[in-house]
């Protein structure tokens, strides 16, 4: 949470910000501008009370779903924007923040590695990925979509709505999906693209994609890399040797999407999505030729399957970056190496205590799960404990996720007599770069709920 200076700052920072930008427009004849009074003033106090009802999403003792406080820029550049409200569907709504949008997203390529691209932002990560399977459908016509049994549940759903049939894929043990599984489904021949994720929204595993690069040699396919939420981690210093290398041949992917409104800072509204071929640009509009979209001189619009879309999103994200560019060795890097190391830390501490159950793996991004060991060794006796843990912790201020996972993510005298099912675990993501310094704090009342829930 802010603290009152910060607060104070923030707004006077914006302000300044505001008058240059009324400065600006200052040749006009004055326009009525609408009048507030005190009903408004009483209104928006309403408001504040009415989100009091939310859990503390920024503060660090929030340590539950995938939920992100934006940066105070990137909420000031956003505010600052709305007084012009451009939208970047077309230079004529949105010029500046046009020009924005190609610079961010340049700097998204870049961080990549995709030298030559097409991309731009989105309202979420779900219309980033229906518009890569779209492009993927338009190129492979009929050809079905392949994902794991761990990917987004929204693929299924792309699929429906765009008519091509879905193949799940089977996971393994650590949640990645199966090399074996996937061969077999490619011999049909009726896969037209694969769906790699790195970093699934639910444990964050890491899909093979150095193995799924393999497999182009034999079939033919297109790949495409769901890291809505975890592509930021091509900056982190501190992956595991199998998740570098699945992050290292991104480029060689066939388009990629990555949600700066999860790991890039953003306020809600933002996703994006590129494509390592310009000339899939065609399939957006059918009557310009080519080089019209491999040159750069886009027009956003017409790459783009949603219409208006906010210019607001697209400044927030470029004040960001310049203030936090994305390198590995500056603090935007360092900021997500210390929510992983955050998260090695805390499964650490959870392999060490012998009340709670371990997965097989270490975090491979900085999700953590856990489930509490129950003396009835059972899956359903082991759910209801944590959900009384989550209800405890809470008590204490601690905010955790509940999430329900294969028991094949145990290991296999986790629940002895039970081979298959699933069961309700804990779930934190550590994306605070603040939960490193929390860690005791977090731990102390995890504890204290682990202690109250295995006695009552
Ligand atoms: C969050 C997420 C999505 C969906 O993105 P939204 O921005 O919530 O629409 C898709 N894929 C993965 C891997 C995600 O983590």
């Amino acid at each position: 949470m802010a603290t009152d200076s910060a607060t104070e700052e923030l707004f006077s920072f914006l302000s300044e910000a505001q008058r240059q930008l009324d400065a600006g427009f200052s040749n006009l004849p004055p326009a009525p501008a609408v009048e507030l009074d005190a009903h408004a003033g009483e209104i928006l106090k309403q408001v504040a009370t009415r989100l009091h009802d939310n859990y503390p999403y920024a503060h660090p003792l929030y340590a539950g779903q995938m939920l992100k406080p934006p940066h105070p820029i990137a909420r000031m550049a956003y505010a600052l924007t709305m007084s012009v409200n451009p939208n970047n569907h077309a230079l004529d709504g949105g010029r500046a923040s046009s020009t924005m949008e190609l610079e961010a997203v340049a700097e998204l390529a870049r961080m990549f590695g995709f030298p030559r691209y097409l991309g731009h932002l989105s309202s979420s990560g779900t219309f980033a990925n229906l518009e890569a399977l779209w492009v993927s459908g338009q190129t492979l016509p009929g050809r079905g979509i392949a994902a794991s049994d761990q990917a987004h549940y929204t693929h299924t759903r792309i699929s429906g709505v765009l008519n091509l049939p879905f193949v799940e894929i089977p996971s393994d043990t650590s949640g990645r999906m199966d090399m074996i599984a996937l061969e077999h489904a490619l011999q049909t021949n009726e896969i037209g693209t694969v769906v790699a994720t790195l970093g699934t929204t639910a444990v964050g595993a890491v899909d093979p994609l150095p193995q799924i690069l393999e497999l182009q040699k034999r079939y033919r396919f297109r790949i495409h890399v769901d890291s809505a939420y975890g592509g930021y981690f091509i900056l982190a210093n501190n992956l595991a040797d199998d998740a570098r290398a699945a992050f290292d041949l991104i480029p060689r992917a066939d388009s990629i999407v990555v949600d700066p409104h999860k790991h890039g800072l953003q306020p809600y509204g933002c996703g994006a999505v590129l494509f390592r071929d310009p000339t899939i640009g065609h399939f957006y509009k059918h009557d310009s030729p080519f080089t019209y979209f491999s040159s750069t001189e886009l027009h956003l619009g017409e790459i783009s399957l949603e219409c208006s879309r906010a210019g607001a999103s697209a400044v927030a994200l470029w004040a960001t970056q310049r203030l936090l560019p994305y390198s590995r060795d500056g603090q935007f890097g360092k900021n997500l190496s210390m929510g992983r190391e955050a998260a090695l830390e805390f499964n650490r501490r959870i392999v060490a205590d012998r009340r709670l159950l371990a997965p097989n793996m270490p975090p491979q991004l900085d999700i953590v799960f856990y489930a509490i060991r129950s003396p009835e060794g059972t899956p359903q006796s082991s759910s209801d404990l944590a959900r009384r843990v989550f209800d405890l912790a809470a008590q204490r201020n601690l905010h955790l996720a509940l999430a329900t996972v294969p028991l094949r993510f145990f290991p296999p005298d986790s629940f002895p007599g039970h081979t298959s099912g699933y069961v309700t675990c804990l779930r934190s993501v550590m994306m605070k770069p603040e939960h490193l310094s929390w860690m005791d704090q977090i731990w102390q009342r995890l504890d204290e709920a682990v202690t109250e829930a295995v006695k009552l």
